[in-house]
């Protein structure tokens, strides 16, 4: 069965790899619709033109309204407000939903929850398939390494993000907080500077750096007397992140309401 894909910020970073990245994508998965900013100069482009693919005859419309019936799933990596206002569209009209944006407040989290009681969607922090073995890496190292280590979030990006620590930073945070039975926001700690004290070993440190066109890394560090363990995860191109989300709406397609993430796609859980 074909899925026909609308992505919307089709002009961003992500928007314009997720336009390549259905186009290298099988026959059964299809570009129906590009959606940007209504104020956007690049209203009327052609989309496959933008992402560097020729052009594919698909024009980049303002407003998602306009398109919402000739797709079946949404990809949004956008910024908060705009995927908030898209949800409540798509579950109006049980289009599911792919959201990669990151940056959401609880509340904002759950606005989601609410729109996923109508429609599939697949909320993720991070879509590589690569980052999210590295989820399952974590739980185990964290259930074995238990309290006996200091445990420690590093994450790097390009200078125009605009969000900090990272969605993908959180989740390896959560991950680990899950598997040792502690409460994230109790335990985690933002950046450290003058009297920090000496650590306390319940704590998750998050450090943060952004510089230059840096993709994506993440390493977490759980750190005893006498050696440490260090998962790491380098993403080298939005590519890892495009592909995955391009095949969990694939996936999301013949799934029924519900929140999703990346390890249901991948069957990790
Ligand atoms: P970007 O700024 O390059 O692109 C965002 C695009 O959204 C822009 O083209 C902007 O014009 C468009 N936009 C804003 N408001 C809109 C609206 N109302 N309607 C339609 N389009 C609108 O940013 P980016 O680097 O592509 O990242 C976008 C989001 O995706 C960020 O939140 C980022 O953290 C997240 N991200 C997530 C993953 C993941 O795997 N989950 C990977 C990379 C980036």
């Amino acid at each position: 069965m074909t899925t026909r894909i609308g992505i919307t910020g089709a002009a961003g970073r992500m928007g314009r790899t997720l336009i390549e990245a259905i186009d290298l994508a099988g026959e059964e998965l299809q570009l129906a619709a590009a959606i940007e900013r209504p104020q956007s100069s690049l209203l009327g482009a052609d989309a496959g033109e933008l992402a560097g693919r020729g052009s594919n005859g698909i024009a980049v419309v303002g407003s998602l309204q306009e398109v919402i019936g000739d797709i079946d799933v949404l990809i949004d990596f956008t910024v908060p407000a705009a995927t908030l206002a898209n949800a409540q569209v798509c579950a109006a009209h049980q289009v599911a939903m792919v959201i990669g944006t990151t940056g959401f407040t609880a509340e904002e989290q759950g606005l989601i929850d609410s729109a996923a009681g109508k429609t599939a969607i697949c909320k993720a922090s991070n879509f590589s398939t690569g980052v999210n073995v590295c989820f399952k890496l974590l739980d185990m190292a964290a259930r074995v390494l238990g309290d006996d280590v200091d445990i420690e979030v590093y994450e790097a990006h390009h200078r125009h993000k605009i969000d900090a620590p990272s969605g993908t930073a959180l989740s390896m945070g959560q991950v680990v907080a899950d598997a040792l039975g502690r409460d994230l926001d109790k335990v985690a700690v933002y950046g450290r500077q003058g009297q920090t004290d000496a650590r306390d070993r319940e704590t998750i440190g998050f450090a943060t750096v952004r510089a230059g066109d840096i993709v994506g890394d993440h390493t977490v560090t759980f750190a005893a007397e006498g050696e440490r363990v260090e998962i790491t995860h380098k993403a080298s191109s939005r590519m890892s992140f495009a592909r995955g989300a391009v095949r969990a709406a694939g996936w999301l397609h013949h799934q029924s309401a519900g929140l999703y993430d990346m390890q249901d796609v991948l069957g990790l859980k």
